[in-house]
C-alpha cells in the first residue's frame, strides 16, 4: 500500500518536486535518482566510478536487500554466456578475443553525514548480479542512500560496452537496480547474445564524466556544463526521467545537430563522412513522424551516434548507437529509424525485453516501417517489406522443419529459449512485423493508430506487461484481440 501523505514528510524534496513531462497524461511518480561520479582512463580502459543511487521502494513490500545488474561481467574471460553468437565473433573483436568486467571496491549506506559500510555478494547465475543487503529494510515508498564505488574494464570489442578503432562505447556499464515486480521480486536477466537482456525502471540521472581531452562526447541526457582539469574535460550531465543512461567517447567525431521544435538532434559521425547531412534530416524526419504517429517526445536532446557495434545498432533512452558498417545509405537510414523508434517502444513505454522482446522489438520494427510507408522518397515499399518479411519467415519455419523435424514459432518467451540467432530474429522481428501488419490490415488504419496511441499514453514513462498491451488494441480498436495476440504469440499460427 503506498501512503502519499506519510511519503511528504519523509522523502527529501528534490525528490518530490514532481515535474510533468509533456506528452504524458499524468504526472510521474517518485523515482530512484542516480548520481555517478566517471573518470575515464583511456590509456587503460577503465572507468573509475563512485555511484550513490537514492534507491526508491516504489514496490508493496520490506525490502532487505536491493539488486543491481552487473552487465559489464558477461565481458569478462570464462563468462557463462558468450556475448555474440558463434558466427559474429571475427566481426566483433577486431584484434582477437578481449575481456572486460566490473570489480566493486565497496558499497555503503549513507543516512545523513553517517557512512557505513554494507555486506554486498556478487551473485546471480554468472556474477551478473550484486546483491545489497541492507542494514534496515526499506517500506514502500521509502528510500536508502546506497554508495557503490566500482571500476570497469573494457574490452576491445565492438558491442555496447566496449573500445573499438574508432569510438568507445558506455551502455549498461553501471550497477543498475533490478526491477521489482510484486509476487515475484528483483527480475534478475542474464546476459545473451540474442536480444537485449535489460529491463530497468525509469529514473533520474546527474553525471560527473571526467575524460581526455582529446575526446569528444556523445552522451544521453543534456550536458549542464563543461570544463577543463589538467588534461581532461569534465562534463556535467542530467538526464531525467529516463531508464537508462549511454555514452559514447571518440578523437574522431564530426557532429551535426539541429534544433527541432525545441529538441537539440545530434548527429554524430566520423571525421570524413560526406552523409552527415543526409543522417540528420532522416533522424529529424522520424522524430517528427514518431511524434505525429505515436506521441510527444519529451527530451531535450536525441542523439544519433555512428559507433562499432556488431549488430546494426543498439538504443539508450535520448542516445541511439548506428553501427559504423552500415554498408549503404539505406541501411544507415533504416537502422537509424528503427532505433529512433525505440525512444517510443523501450524508452517511454517500457517493458521486460529479457522474457517479453517482442513487445519493444516488434513494435519498433513496424513503426520503422510505417515510416517509410510514409516517407517514400526513401524508396522502401512497404507491400515488398511485408512480402519479404513473409517469404524469408515461411523459408525459415521449412528449414528448421526439414533439418530438425519440428520448429518453434513462439514469440513470448525469454531470450535464454530461442536457440539460435536466426530463430530469434524470425520470431522476433520477422514475425513480429506480420503480426503488426496483419493486425493493421484486419481492424483498419484508424483504429491501429488510435490503439498504438491508446497503449502509448497509458504506459508512457512505465514498464508495460504483455497482457496490458494487449488490453490496450483491444480498447483501442474495440476489437476483442485476444485469440489474435495468443495465437501469434504462441507459435500456433500459421503464416500463410
Ligand atoms: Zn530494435
Amino acid at each position: 500500500m503506498k501512503n502519499v501523505k506519510y511519503l511528504l514528510f519523509i522523502v527529501p524534496f528534490v525528490l518530490i518536486v514532481p515535474f510533468i513531462i509533456m506528452g504524458c497524461k499524468e504526472e510521474t511518480p517518485i523515482l530512484s535518482t542516480y548520481n555517478l561520479d566517471l573518470e575515464y582512463d583511456s590509456a587503460s580502459h577503465i572507468l573509475s566510478g563512485r555511484e550513490e543511487v537514492e534507491y526508491f521502494n516504489s514496490s508493496d513490500n520490506l525490502l532487505s536487500e536491493v539488486k543491481f545488474h552487473l552487465y559489464p561481467n558477461a565481458f569478462r574471460e570464462g563468462a557463462k554466456n558468450k556475448v555474440v553468437a558463434v558466427s559474429n565473433v571475427d566481426k566483433a573483436y577486431p584484434n582477437g578475443e578481449s575481456y572486460g568486467d566490473i570489480k566493486i571496491d565497496s558499497v555503503e549506506e549513507k543516512r545523513g553525514e553517517e557512512v557505513s559500510a554494507l555486506e554486498f555478494s556478487i551473485a546471480g547465475e554468472d556474477e551478473n548480479i550484486l546483491s545489497v543487503k541492507l542494514k534496515n529494510g526499506i517500506y514502500p515508498d521509502e528510500s536508502v542512500k546506497i554508495v557503490i564505488t566500482f571500476k570497469v574494464k573494457l574490452a576491445n570489442i565492438h558491442h555496447r560496452l566496449g573500445y573499438g578503432e574508432n569510438v568507445v562505447n558506455f551502455g549498461n556499464f553501471y550497477p543498475i537496480a533490478c526491477v521489482y515486480e510484486d509476487g515475484k521480486g528483483f527480475m534478475e536477466a542474464l546476459y545473451h547474445s540474442n536480444g537485449d537482456p535489460f529491463y530497468s525502471d525509469m529514473a533520474n540521472y546527474n553525471v560527473r564524466l571526467s575524460y581526455p581531452n582529446s575526446m569528444t562526447l556523445a552522451t544521453s541526457g543534456e550536458t549542464i556544463s563543461e570544463s577543463e582539469n589538467e588534461g581532461n574535460k569534465i562534463s556535467q550531465i542530467s538526464a531525467l526521467n529516463v531508464r537508462d543512461f549511454a555514452f559514447c567517447l571518440s578523437e574522431n567525431f564530426n557532429k551535426l545537430e539541429k534544433d527541432v521544435d525545441g529538441v537539440k538532434i545530434q548527429y554524430f559521425g566520423y571525421q570524413g563522412d560526406d552523409n552527415l547531412t543526409e543522417c540528420l534530416e532522416v533522424s529529424e524526419k522520424a522524430l517528427k513522424f514518431f511524434e505525429e504517429k505515436i506521441g510527444a517526445y519529451p527530451y531535450p536532446t536525441l542523439s544519433v551516434v555512428k559507433t562499432g557495434f556488431v549488430h546494426g545498432g543498439m538504443e539508450y533512452p535520448t542516445l541511439v548507437m548506428i553501427a559504423d558498417d552500415c554498408q549503404t545509405q539505406e541501411d544507415f537510414n533504416y537502422v537509424i529509424v528503427h532505433e529512433i523508434a525505440h525512444q517510443w517502444w523501450y524508452g517511454l513505454v517500457g517493458n521486460d525485453e529479457y522474457n517479453n522482446a517482442w513487445m519493444d522489438e516488434s513494435l519498433a520494427e513496424y513503426s520503422t516501417l510505417l515510416f517509410f510507408e510514409k516517407h517514400s522518397e526513401y524508396n522502401f515499399d512497404i507491400d515488398e517489406l511485408v512480402k519479404n518479411a513473409t517469404k524469408n519467415f515461411k523459408f525459415f519455419v521449412d528449414v528448421y522443419t526439414n533439418v530438425l523435424g519440428e520448429v518453434d514459432t513462439s514469440m513470448n518467451r525469454s531470450l535464454k529459449d530461442f536457440q539460435t540467432e536466426p530463430e530469434y530474429v524470425n520470431c522476433i522481428y520477422t514475425k513480429g512485423t506480420i503480426m503488426f501488419h496483419t493486425l493493421r490490415e484486419t481492424i483498419g488504419d484508424k483504429k491501429f493508430e488510435k490503439a498504438l496511441k491508446s497503449y502509448f499514453n497509458s504506459y508512457c514513462f512505465k514498464n508495460a506487461s504483455p497482457a496490458q498491451l494487449i488490453e490496450s488494441f483491444i480498447r483501442g480498436s474495440g476489437y476483442n484481440l485476444e485469440g489474435f495476440f495468443n495465437s501469434w504469440l504462441n507459435g500456433s499460427v500459421v503464416v500463410m
